[in-house]
């Protein structure tokens, strides 16, 4: 009985191991893409439902690649990991922000209008501009751009993302760190 009981203990604590690295981002620790999606379908399950309105933001940091051209692959890490932290702090608690990929971000905003989103989200981009990373004796300044979506916008996540990508790519166009 003993023996079955370490045994259960074990599982249930591998169990418990699998799901964080399932859901977690190892770089960053901010939840993966895989976590955004399954949040972003019970989001519009419960705007459908419920009439809770959300609002994406799309969170892209401008000119990646030069920093790690520029300082190395390492550093680079180190510059997502900080970017991270600072989208982290920056959201309300009851906000989720993960990483989609690379140096992309995604942040979900519960119970919202368009118009906090909007304001959420520059208040991001002014506080990632205002960050100021030290590695080693370097120190590295960053902007993001960004682009959102309102749940009232369209009626499936995917066109959300979309629209929030379309809106991104625009203010790269139109110069970046907005
Ligand atoms: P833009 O302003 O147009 O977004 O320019 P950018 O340089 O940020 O965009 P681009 O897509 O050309 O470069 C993204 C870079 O991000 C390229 C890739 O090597 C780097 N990258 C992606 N994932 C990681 C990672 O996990 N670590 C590091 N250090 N770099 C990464
Ligand atoms: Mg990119
Ligand atoms: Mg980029």
């Amino acid at each position: 009985a003993l023996e079955r009981k370490v045994l259960r203990n074990k599982t249930k604590e591998l169990m418990e191991e699998l799901t964080i690295q399932a859901t977690t981002d190892q770089l960053t620790g901010l939840i993966n893409r895989r976590s955004l999606m399954k949040i972003l379908d019970n989001s519009l399950q419960k705007f459908h439902s419920e009439g809770s309105d959300f609002g994406l933001i799309g969170i892209d940091i401008d000119f990646f690649k030069k920093v790690n051209d520029t300082y190395g692959h390492s550093v680079g890490d180190t510059v997502l990991v900080e970017a991270a932290g600072c989208l982290k702090n920056n959201i309300r608690t009851e906000d989720f922000v993960g990483r989609m990929g690379g140096e992309e971000f995604l942040a979900i905003i519960t119970n919202c209008t368009v118009e906090d989103v909007t304001s959420i989200a520059d208040r991001v981009r002014k506080e990632v501009e205002n960050l100021l990373i030290k590695v080693d004796d370097i120190e590295i300044n960053i902007t993001i751009s960004g682009g959102t979506s309102h749940s009232s916008e369209k009626g499936s996540v995917d066109e959300l993302i979309n629209l929030a990508d379309e809106r991104l790519y625009i203010a790269k166009e139109n110069g970046r760190n907005q």
